[in-house]
């Protein structure tokens, strides 16, 4: 005979007590909890040789700690820990009352559900496909209807026993609460466990949340956490820190959403919520006479086949608008730096410095900085999709796409964050596949993500459609996107029948209602991530170039090399060959000329091997190496043109060139921190340097057979 506790927790009024007497019929006891004055009742049923101690919780709506309720419920769950959680919920009221038992799967307990007042939920015409959801939720789910008594409740015993000589599964689920949120979760729940906060009791990711819920309870546990420890340096930083983040956290969504954040956690809970109901969970035989906006929104924008054509729609128009709206700052841009370059041209006597500043900074980094108007642009309109709720959308229909590729639902965020759309970066990508829980398909996901065109690519793309496809930019932009989902979905098919093989885990998405985006949420997030790309070119970018540039200079030619070679026709040609043979000699061009036997496959000459050589650092970094190589061969020059035009200029470069470059460039070697990254969260350095193998093997066949196909044919 073994003894077990069972505690039965639900909404107010969803049938707890009632169910409580069904079970129990007459053996029970009623008390107060410990301390408090909140009935505590108990009872007693035998299944087989198994005793059940059942405990009927007080009725709560949540479990954050905003009121007595729900502070007894979470301390008896914590701390008694109970061996199975029935949870009760109304199913004629189910979208309101999964929202509790959501929260019990977040807190990582072994919970079931009593779907109860399934009489009432028929009378209303609501069916419940209970499989559906109980695989949904990977939770065990019985109807019931506790107010017939024994008849009505035996299928719950029934599942009782059979579950308890089994196991009941411990549910563990990620949320996403958006960008903003996700990223503050991130740090507090390291720095949780850093310091051991809780972590005995609850899962350091619920701590977290509660953390940001703004939960009495575990904030004042905070500080008593403080005082416990004395106030060593360590815990004071510990509280510090917390703090710090959550305040950044709430004056961010101040700003930007006009909310707070347990408001935003709210609403994509119920997002949650109704992604699992709208997947055929739930069928309402008469219509609802009210539906709500969003719905009505989504019947269109994620129709089956309207939805796809919208969204192909808006992100072709998201690149029209970003090219036609940037065009003239970016012409500015190009004047003043430009003029910048004249000035110190005709200031400065020629000489090492000279040449630094105008060939290793002002082309280097310029070439970067000229693009921040296109970027800011793509950043606004991203911004505006994403602040909307429709970038949600667009992970959601692409959801069905992914799983064709062995992917993940989860997988779609990851994407986008790192540059599908345009301009992410695969660092927050990376770290963003952390919500995956398959293995297999987490590392499908993470070695595909640097496939995406993040901010750092973006110029690169521009400098040669500009420089070549002019008259068709927003096209090119929108192919190069499809080819690069082509390129990663293709290789994670590979790697998912190859290295990661294994079964698709099953996935629901989160639909968060529309909002109207906020101006003031709109400009910050733009700014913010157009100050990260300035910042990244006025230092990284600033660094390498200035390195590059070292690489390219020295060590220069011997004095007695001839100055004016013979065959020239004017003195600029030659002083070109001269700059030209100079770049030759130095480290880079050394190194540039030595892979040139294999690069010439693809048709890129030594100088495009330095600047793809300069991309592992950073991929900025190829044009602004362009740049300075190209000025390089160019200095005395009169003019001094913008590089898009020097290229299309040159006779070495046409624009099967450029084409072959675009898909270099995209699906190479992930930059070093990405690299970094993605093998720490790989858990382990091969991983890495298989990413940066594969990657540039396969950029480089691409290339080549485009290449080759594209000269054969003649272009
Ligand atoms: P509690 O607040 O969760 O303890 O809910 P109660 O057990 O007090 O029940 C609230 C009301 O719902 C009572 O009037 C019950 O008779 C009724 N009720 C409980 N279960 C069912 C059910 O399965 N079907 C119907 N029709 N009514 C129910
Ligand atoms: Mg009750």
């Amino acid at each position: 005979m073994t003894t077990s506790t069972i505690a039965l927790a639900g909404n107010p009024n969803s049938g707890k007590t009632t169910l409580f007497n069904a079970l129990t019929g007459a053996r029970q006891h009623v008390g107060n909890y410990p301390g408090v004055t909140v009935e505590k009742k108990t009872g007693r049923v035998s299944i087989d040789d198994t005793t059940f101690t059942i405990v009927d919780l007080p009725g709560t709506y949540s479990l954050t700690a905003y009121s007595l309720e729900e502070v007894v419920a979470r301390d008896f769950l914590s701390m008694e820990k109970p061996d199975i959680i029935v949870n009760i919920v109304d199913a004629s009221n189910l979208e309101r009352n999964l929202y509790l038992t959501l929260q019990f799967m977040e807190m990582g307990l072994p919970v079931c559900i009593a779907l109860n007042m399934m009489d009432v939920a028929k009378k209303r015409g609501i069916s419940i496909d209970i499989e559906k959801l109980s695989s949904l939720l990977d939770v065990p789910v019985v109807p019931t209807i506790a107010r017939q008594g024994k008849k009505g409740t035996e299928k719950l015993l029934e599942m009782l026993a059979c579950e308890f000589n089994g196991t009941i599964g411990r549910p563990s689920i990620n949320i996403s609460y958006g960008n903003d949120v996700d990223q503050a979760l991130m740090k507090i729940e390291t720095l949780v466990k850093e310091h051991g906060f809780l972590t005995h009791i609850y899962p350091a990711r619920w701590t977290a949340l509660k953390l940001i819920e703004n939960d009495d309870q575990i904030l004042q546990l905070v500080r008593e956490h403080q005082a416990e420890k004395g106030t060593g340096e360590t815990t004071t930083l510990f509280m510090e820190k917390v703090f710090n983040v959550l305040t950044d956290l709430a004056s961010h969504l101040e700003l930007t959403l006009q909310s707070y954040p347990e408001a935003i956690i709210a609403d994509y809970r119920y997002g949650y919520i109704r992604s699992i109901l709208k997947q055929g969970v739930i069928t309402q035989n008469h219509d609802r006479s009210r539906l709500e906006i969003s719905d009505r929104m989504d019947k269109v924008l994620t129709h089956r086949l309207l939805g796809p054509a919208i969204m192909v729609t808006v992100i072709y128009l998201l690149y029209h608008f970003t090219f036609t709206y940037s065009e003239v700052p970016v012409g500015w841009l190009e004047s003043i730096f430009a003029m910048a370059g004249g000035a110190a041209d005709s200031i400065m006597a020629d000489g090492l410095l000279k040449s630094l500043i105008i060939s290793g900074i002002i082309d280097g980094v310029g070439g970067v900085l000229g693009f921040v108007p296109l970027i800011m642009f793509m950043f606004f309109f991203i911004a505006i999709l994403e602040d909307s709720g429709y970038l949600a959308r667009v992970a959601f229909m692409l959801d069905r796409v992914f799983r064709v590729f062995g992917l993940h639902g989860s997988s779609v965020m990851p994407f986008i964050v790192s540059g599908g759309i345009g301009g992410g970066c695969a660092v927050p990508g990376i770290m963003a596949t952390r919500t995956l829980k398959s293995r297999k398909e987490r590392m499908a996901t993470l070695l595909t993500v640097p496939f995406m065109n993040c901010g750092a690519k973006l110029p690169v793309f521009m400098l040669l459609i500009a420089a070549f496809f002019e008259a068709h930019r927003a096209l090119l932009m929108f192919l190069i996107t499809i080819v690069s989902w082509t390129g990663a979905l293709l290789v994670a098919k590979l790697f998912r029948s190859t290295i990661v093989r294994g079964e698709a885990t099953p996935f629901i998405m989160e639909l968060p209602t529309y909002r109207l985006p906020t101006v003031t949420g709109v400009i910050i997030h733009t700014w913010e991530r157009t100050w990260q790309y300035i910042k990244k070119a006025g230092t990284v970018i600033l660094a390498i170039s200035v390195i590059l540039w070292a690489m390219m200079t020295f060590p220069s030619l011997p004095e007695d090399h001839p100055k004016y070679i013979g065959n020239s026709n004017t003195t600029m040609d030659a002083n070109d060959e001269h700059a030209q043979a100079a770049l030759r000699h130095s480290l880079a061009g050394r190194l540039g000329t030595a892979l040139e036997g294999v690069t010439a496959w693809a048709g890129f000459d030594w100088r495009i091997n330095i600047a793809l050589v300069g991309g592992f650092a950073a991929k900025e970094v190829v044009v602004s190496t362009l740049g300075t190589a190209l000025s390089l061969g160019e200095i005395g020059e009169e003019e001094t043109l913008s590089l898009a035009r020097t290229l299309s200029q040159d006779p070495g470069w046409r624009p099967l060139t450029a084409v072959s470059l675009i898909l270099f460039t995209m699906f190479y070697a992930p930059c070093f921190v990405s690299v970094v990254c993605l093998a720490r969260e790989a858990g382990s350095w091969k991983w890495g340097l298989f990413s940066v193998v594969f990657n540039t093997g396969f950029a480089f066949l691409i290339a080549t057979a485009v290449y080759q196909a594209g000269s054969s044919m003649g272009f």
